[in-house]
């Protein structure tokens, strides 16, 4: 019984040995995409009709949060009231300073647009997004797969 657990044990940290030496080296594990730092740089883009809103969202605004739907005309967000021109820059944005994180005035009650992203890896890197590690870029199919596994709980997998 001891001879045959010595035994085993020894075939186990063969095997880890190989592995860890010989395998793992040619066949690195992907790394993990990074977690959101509020760069801002997606809501960046939110500007000039960069996003839009669902008829459900709107009349939500419209009923509990009449200081969103104020920037809202004709279906259409962000719009400065004054002008009817969209806002260059999301109204909602915030920077504390220069180069610093952002927030999310509206974070709770944000669009489903805002609250799908990112959705595909080219559009994360037409826009820098800093989750994307180097490995990301080269490779978008194993990318998509590692974003639609951190996304499952917010939106359905865009990857087959
Ligand atoms: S509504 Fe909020 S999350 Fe959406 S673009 Fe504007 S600041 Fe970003
Ligand atoms: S660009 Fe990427 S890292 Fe930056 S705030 Fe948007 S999701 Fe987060």
């Amino acid at each position: 019984m001891y001879q045959q657990s010595e035994g085993y044990n020894w075939y186990k940290v063969i095997a880890t040995l190989i592995v860890n030496f010989c395998v793992r080296p040619r066949y690195p594990r992907p790394e993990a995409m990074k977690n959101c730092n509020s760069c801002g740089k997606c809501c960046e883009y939110a500007g000039n009709g960069g996003l839009s809103a669902t008829r459900e969202e709107i009349d939500w605004w419209e009923t509990h949060r009449p200081e969103i739907a104020q920037f809202v005309m004709d279906g259409k967000i962000w719009v400065d009231p004054k002008t009817g021109e969209y806002f260059a820059r999301c109204p909602w944005l915030r920077q504390e300073a220069p180069g610093g994180k952002t927030s999310c005035d509206i974070y709770f009650d944000r669009p489903e647009d805002c609250r799908h992203y990112p959705v595909d890896i080219a559009q994360m890197i037409r826009e820098d997004c800093e989750m994307l590690e180097a490995g990301d870029r080269k490779d978008h199919h194993r990318a998509q797969k590692k974003l639609d596994a951190i996304m499952i709980d917010v939106r359905p997998p865009v990857s087959s």
